[in-house]
C-alpha cells in the first residue's frame, strides 16, 4: 500500500505544484486524473524518488520514500512522460542493458527474461529494430517492458497514451490491464477514458490539490439523473454558463452542446443525459 500524507511542493518560481496532498493507494490500477499543470508529474516524480517534496511523507509499505530512495527504487517500475530515445540501439539490446543494470547478472536468466518481456509487449518481431525507428505506441510498449524488469511492486506510468493514435492506445491499455492486480499501478493521465477503462480507484487533482477521490463507478452514480444537455449557439454559451451550473460545453456533430448539473428538471428544452466520468471530471476541475 502506498500512503501519501500532507505532501506539499512549491517550485522556486512560486508555483504551488502540490498543496497538502494525502492519498492512500492499494493494489490494483489507480487513476490519477487532472488537467495539464495540475501537479501530476510532480507527484509521480516525487513518488519515483526523482525529486523531493518540501513537506509531507510517502510510505510504500515499510519504505519511507524520501529517506530510503534506494529501497524504493528496487521495487519501482517507472515509465516517465517522455521516454528518452536511444538511436541505433535495438529494443533487445536496450532491455539486456537495463536488466544488467537492475542486477540480472546471469546470462541465461537475462535472455529468457528479455524474450518473455518482448513477447509480453508484442515487440518480439521488432526486437532487432532500432528504438529510434519505433512508433509512439511501440516506444510506450517498450517503456512498459523496461518498467517490468525486476518484478516491481509499484509501477508508475505518467501520461502514457498522450500522443498515441486510437489503435495504439487500445493496445497499450490492454497491455496495462494485463500487468496484474497484486501490485500498485498508478496511471497518471488527463485522458478520462483511460481511467474509466482501466481503474477501479481514482483521484482527481487540480491546482495541486486532490479535489475528488473514489471508485469511478460510484462517482458517476452520484451524478446520475443530474446531468442535462442542450444544443445552443456558440455565442450563447457564456449566457448558459452564467445562469446554470455548467459542467462542460463541447462540440458535438458540428454544433455546440452544453451540459449542466441540476438536481431538478431545468426546463428550457434541456434533455436528461446519462452521467459519465467526463461529467465527474469537468464538474470537479472548474
Ligand atoms: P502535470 O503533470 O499535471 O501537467 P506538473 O507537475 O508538470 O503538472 O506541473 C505542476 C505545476 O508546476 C505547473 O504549473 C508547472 O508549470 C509547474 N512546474 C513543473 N515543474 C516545474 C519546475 N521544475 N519549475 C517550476 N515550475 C514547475
Amino acid at each position: 500500500m502506498l500512503q501519501i500524507t500532507n505532501l506539499s511542493k512549491t517550485y522556486p518560481n512560486g508555483v504551488k505544484a502540490l498543496q497538502d496532498v494525502s492519498l492512500t493507494i492499494s493494489n490494483g490500477m489507480f487513476g490519477l486524473l487532472g488537467p495539464n499543470g495540475a501537479g501530476k508529474s510532480t507527484l509521480m516524480r516525487t513518488i519515483a524518488t526523482l525529486q523531493d517534496a518540501d513537506s509531507g511523507t510517502i510510505m510504500f509499505g515499510d519504505i519511507n520514500v524520501s529517506k530510503q530512495k534506494q529501497e524504493l527504487r528496487k521495487v519501482l517500475g517507472y515509465l516517465p512522460q517522455e521516454f528518452g530515445v536511444y538511436p541505433r540501439v535495438s529494443a533487445e539490446e536496450m532491455l539486456h542493458y537495463i536488466a544488467r543494470l537492475k542486477g540480472v547478472a546471469n546470462d541465461k536468466e537475462r535472455k529468457e527474461l528479455v524474450q518473455a518481456l518482448l513477447e509480453q509487449v508484442n515487440l518480439y518481431n521488432h526486437r532487432k529494430k532500432s528504438l529510434s525507428g519505433y512508433s509512439g505506441g511501440m516506444k510506450q510498449r517498450f517503456g512498459i517492458a523496461q518498467a517490468l524488469i525486476g518484478s516491481p511492486k509499484l509501477i508508475i506510468v505518467d501520461e502514457p497514451t498522450a500522443g498515441l493514435d486510437p489503435a495504439e492506445r487500445l493496445r497499450f491499455n490492454n497491455l496495462l490491464s494485463e500487468i496484474g492486480e497484486n501490485i500498485v499501478i498508478i496511471l497518471s493521465t488527463h485522458i478520462v477514458e483511460d481511467v474509466s477503462e482501466l481503474c477501479r480507484d481514482m483521484a482527481i487533482i487540480a491546482g495541486g490539490k486532490v479535489v475528488q477521490r473514489g471508485n469511478p463507478e460510484d462517482l458517476v452514480n452520484a451524478l446520475e439523473n443530474r446531468i442535462w444537455s442542450k444544443r445552443v449557439k456558440k455565442d450563447e454559451v457564456a449566457q448558459y454558463q452564467a445562469n446554470y451550473k455548467m459542467v462542460l460545453a463541447k462540440l458535438s456533430a458540428g454544433s455546440m452542446k452544453v451540459f449542466i448539473d441540476s438536481e431538478t428538471d431545468p426546463g428550457n428544452d434541456f434533455k436528461r443525459e446519462r452521467a459519465t466520468l467526463e461529467d465527474v471530471y469537468f464538474s470537479n476541475i472548474f
